[in-house]
Parts: structure tokens; sequence; C-alpha cells
């Protein structure tokens, strides 16, 4: 698919933007960038799912014209803590979709897992521009959301690392030159760990990423790999390429941050730290660029860049993304539900951190893949799946 088209404002007219999901971990890093460039951007509105308290902090300073929070029960919290300021205050799923309706050119989707789905799609539905972190949308609906992006003209920025790496080293007028893409991964914090020692890991150990500050959710993704798996998905659908032309290659120092190799033998990289303000910024400003307070890369102070296979034995995740986006359908739902279920069951203590690629195997099987044609076969399927895993995570 064709991933951008060119019709954002440039930088110099203030940019509208609004952030869904604005108080986790690529909300603040985005908050932080459009607080170092104030007469860039002005806000439109600010969602998070119930941490009112930095929600009204950060639209105290930025201002924008309504804030909200998705746990309705919070919303008289908000209200007050608002008050005063003319900031509009609203609650709810509901008023997550409103907020991603206002008329924002640019979008950042940051909203954790298939609760984003509805709000993308309603940014997507009205054409804009839109910063895409929020990966478990492509995965759990992604031909439904390539439709929907052709259809409405709306423009997809890719965020996450690997994507963003790719976006801004793909020759789109070569497309037919491209023989495959590579995704790093940093292996995460058990890559060296044997299977045995894996089985007695805790929630601690799992978020503690050795290269990347991240939320809860993906940091236990990178620990079982789904991550790369669901990243795999969400290429497929970003770049349009099959299954076997996306690698998987691990990169322990987290530099090279994705690859595009073409058939004359060349590839070519996007290296930086690893710090999501850079691929943050570079959606931000696109197609221009902008200053970003990220540290330089030192190669000579790095030493050594390593590569090595993925072990499938030891991260079976990456088998059963393959597989869902093999069979198509309704599969990769079913393995983004079956997969948020365990990783909050894991986090819980309710089942155990192998369970979880286990939990999302046998979800996948009991279910078998069928075709999906709108956002309500999307919602059922989903719904289903998360209904078996909980059954699975309580031991069922
Ligand atoms: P996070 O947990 O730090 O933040 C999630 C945000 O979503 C918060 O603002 C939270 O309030 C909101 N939210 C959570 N559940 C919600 C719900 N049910 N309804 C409405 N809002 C809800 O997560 P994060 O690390 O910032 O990741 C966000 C997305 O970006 C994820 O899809 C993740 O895979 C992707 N991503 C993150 C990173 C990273 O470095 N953190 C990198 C690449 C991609
Ligand atoms: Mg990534």
């Amino acid at each position: 698919m064709e991933v951008a088209s060119t019709q954002l404002r440039p930088l110099e007219a203030p940019r509208r933007v609004t952030v869904l999901g604005s108080t986790g971990s690529i909300g603040c890093n985005t908050v932080d960038l459009i607080e170092r460039n104030p007469e860039a951007f002005e806000i439109e509105a600010l969602t998070a799912h119930q941490n009112v308290a930095l929600l009204a902090d950060q639209a105290r300073r930025l201002g924008p014209r309504l804030a909200v929070i998705a746990d309705e029960s919070r919303y008289g919290d908000l209200k007050e803590a608002l008050a005063g300021t003319g900031i509009g205050v609203a609650a709810g799923q509901d008023a997550l979709v409103e907020a991603a309706d206002r008329p924002a050119d640019w979008v950042m989707a940051a909203i954790v897992g298939a609760a984003g789905l509805a709000p993308t799609l309603a940014a997507v539905r009205r054409g804009a521009s839109i910063a895409l972190a929020n990966k478990e949308t492509l995965v759990c609906a992604g031909a439904l959301m390539v439709a929907e992006i052709a259809r409405h003209g709306a423009t997809l920025l890719p965020v996450d690392s690997e994507h963003n790496a790719i976006f801004q080293v793909l020759e789109t007028r070569h497309l037919e030159a491209v023989e495959r893409i590579v995704l790093t991964a940093s292996g995460g914090p058990f890559r060296d760990l044997s299977r045995k020692a894996m089985a007695g890991v805790t929630p601690d150990q799992a978020v503690a990423h050795p290269n990347w500050d991240m939320g809860a959710k993906i940091s236990v993704d990178s620990a079982t790999m789904m991550n790369k798996g669901l990243e795999l998905i969400e290429a497929h659908h970003l770049f349009g390429l099959p299954e076997p032309q996306i690698e998987i290659l691990v990169h322990p120092q987290s530099v090279v941050h994705s690859m595009v190799s073409y058939i004359d033998g060349s590839v070519l990289a996007q290296l930086g730290q690893p710090d999501m303000r850079t691929p943050i910024a570079y959606a931000l400003a696109w197609p221009a660029r902008m200053a970003a307070p990220v540290g330089r890369l030192d190669l000579a102070a790095i030493g050594q860049l390593t590569f090595e296979a993925p072990d499938p034995d030891r991260f079976p995740a990456l088998r059963l993304a393959r597989q869902a986006l093999c069979a198509g359908g309704s599969a990769p739902t079913v393995l983004n539900a079956a997969n948020e279920i365990a990783v909050q069951g894991f986090l819980s203590g309710r089942n155990g951190f192998l369970n979880i690629a286990e939990i999302v195997e046998r979800v996948l099987e009991a279910i078998p893949a069928a075709a999906l044609n709108s956002l309500d076969d999307v919602q059922q399927v989903d719904r289903e799946a998360r209904s078996l895993a909980c059954r699975l995570s309580n031991g069922g």
C-alpha cells in the first residue's frame, strides 16, 4: 500500500495535533517534543485511560480544546482538575472516538492494544494523517484498516522504530526492486535465557528492557518476542510485502533500527540511538525534519554491532505470528487478543511467562481462521478469543 501521501500542512503554519494515549510512554515522548516547539503545534485533544493527574497536568501545559479520560468513573476528577481552564472535558469510549474525529491534521495513535482500534479508525475515516504507534490496531484489523485508509485518503506514518526506519529508507519509486525487509529485534531481557530459566521469570524482570523504556505490555511482548511477531504483521500491512519477504534479525545493541534489501544487493538501513523521540519527531515533522533532543550515535564508542538469527525454540511467538499471518482472515485478530489477555495474566500473576505463547497457540488452534468483513466481525472474533484466553489464563 501507499503508506503516505503529501497532504500535511508545512510546519511553519501551526499543525493541529491530537494525541491518543498522551499519558503513556509514546504519548509522553510526543508531548515532550511538542512542548519544545510550541509555535509549530496547536493541540486539539489529549486522551488517557485512567491517569487523571498526568492528563490534567499535560492539558494545563498544552491547552488542548478537549481532554478525554476513557475510564468514565474518573470524569468528575478530571472535570474538577481542569475547572476554570476553559478546556472541554469528556469521558468514555464514545468520547475517545469523538476526540479522534475532531479536525486535527495529525493524530498520534498511542493507545496500547486493540482498545485503540475504534478511535484510530475514526481518524482514518476523516482522512487524517496518523502517526501509528498502536501496532495492535494493524494486527487485529489490518485488511480493514488498509481498505479504509485507501478509501478515505488517510496517511499512515509508522512510529514503531523498525517500521519508521523502513519508511525512511524505502524507495517508493522502486518498490518492485525491494527483495526483502529485515526487522531488527533486541532479543529483549531474556535473549540468552534457557526455556527452563524462562519458566520462573517475574513481571519485574520481564518489564526491565535492556535498551528501551516502554509501557508494560510492549515490554512483556519484547521479552516473549511476540512484539516482533506483531511487527511482522504490521510490516506486511504497511509495506504490502508477503510473509517470506520479511526477515527478523536479532541485534542486541538496537542501533540499526531495520533495513531494506534491494535486488541489486544494496541494503539500506536507518541507525540511531534507541530513543523513540527520533521516530516520533520524524512523524511529527513529516515530510520535513525537526530537531530532536536525543543522544547522538557514537559508533566508535559503541565499537561493535552484532547480529544473530532468532531462536525459534525459545521464542515460539515468532512462529505463531508467522502462522497467523499466513492463515490470514481472523487469525491475526485471535493472536493479538489472546496475547493481550495472556500478557495481562502474566502481569497480574494468573499465568506464567511461558504460558503466554501456550495460551496464544491453544486459542489459535481452537478458533478457525474466518474472513473478516467489518469492524463488527473484528470485534466479535476479538471477544471470542479473549474469553477463551481468559479461561486458559485462569487454568481452565
Ligand atoms: P503505555 O502503556 O505506556 O501507554 C498506553 C497509553 O494508552 C496510555 O496513555 C494509557 O492511558 C492509554 N490506554 C491504555 N489502555 C487504554 C484503554 N483501554 N482505553 C483508552 N486508552 C488506553 O504504552 P506505550 O509503551 O506508550 O505503547 C503505546 C503503543 O505504542 C502500543 O501499541 C505499543 O506497542 C506501541 N509502541 C510503543 C513503543 C515504546 O517505546 N513505548 C515503541 C513502539 C511501539
Ligand atoms: Mg518496534
